[in-house]
């Protein structure tokens, strides 16, 4: 199984993802998210690895499970959304054993949970776009940022800051203003239902990139219907309310 156990919180795991480490005899995945899942923990064979070892711990599954093993591998929110999933069915046909069954179980993704502690952003049609240029080339990235932003699409940015990455977020924000008022809402979360405070802001294109976003921070930003309604950030679907 490749498991996304959502954003962190344990009461925002689906059922399935709560029930699903019974079945299993090894449980493989990031050691921050393996700690998240360890009260559900008995006796599994835990094996934990660092970041950037993507690849190295999805071949580590696919040996234990041509051996006879069953194996859980963590991904955090959705496993198919910048999750585990994809690489683990590669790594199956890398080793000529997509005979091998594979359950993948979908989870509350960063965006979703961000959103719900917003208020409803992501009412009308939005994209997510990771500012991750380890694996995919930054002119990709722009191309993306600048298409979502002429279609007026809310945005629901990933990855939007590391410490070796401070100025993509500024060009980001930079494309937009080209085609969107200053005053469009922006909603950063960080740590959304991660079990403990969350922290959630309301601000505006103009002003967002003054506050704290790190790699812990989802960013969303609004389109041009995008709305603060009290303390809330929603864009109407066009109900006419
Ligand atoms: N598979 C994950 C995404 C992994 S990419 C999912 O579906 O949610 C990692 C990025 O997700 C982070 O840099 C951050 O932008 C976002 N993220 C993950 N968990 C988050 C949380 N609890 N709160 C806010 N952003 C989060």
């Amino acid at each position: 199984m490749v498991v996304g156990i959502g954003p962190g919180d344990p009461q925002h795991m689906t059922e399935r993802a709560r029930e699903v480490w019974a079945e299993v005899d090894t449980v493989a995945g990031y050691k921050t998210y393996i700690n998240l899942i360890r009260p559900f923990l008995t006796s599994q064979t835990i094996t934990a690895t660092g970041m950037r070892q993507e690849v190295e711990r999805c071949r580590a599954v696919v040996r234990l499970a041509s051996a006879g093993h069953k194996v859980a591998l963590v991904s955090s929110g959705d496993a198919g959304v910048y999750g585990m999933a994809g690489i683990l069915i590669e790594c199956l046909a890398e080793a000529g054993r997509l005979d091998i069954p594979l359950e993948v179980i979908p989870g509350v993704t960063a965006a979703n949970a961000a959103a719900s502690l917003l208020g409803a952003p992501l009412m009308h049609d939005f994209a997510v776009i990771s500012l991750s240029d380890l694996l995919t080339p930054w002119e990709t990235i722009l191309k993306r940022v600048r298409l979502a932003a002429e279609g007026d699409f809310v945005l629901a940015i990933y990855n939007p800051k590391s410490t070796g990455r401070t100025e993509h977020i500024e060009i980001v924000r930079q494309i937009l203003l080209e085609y969107r008022s200053p005053q469009t809402p922006v909603g950063i979360v960080r740590e959304a239902l991660r079990g403990h405070e969350s922290s959630v802001r309301v601000t505006t294109l103009a002003e967002f990139t003054k506050a704290e976003i790190d790699m812990l921070t989802t960013v969303i930003i609004g389109n041009s219907h995008t709305r603060v309604i009290g303390p809330y950030l929603v864009t109407p679907r066009g109900y006419g309310v």
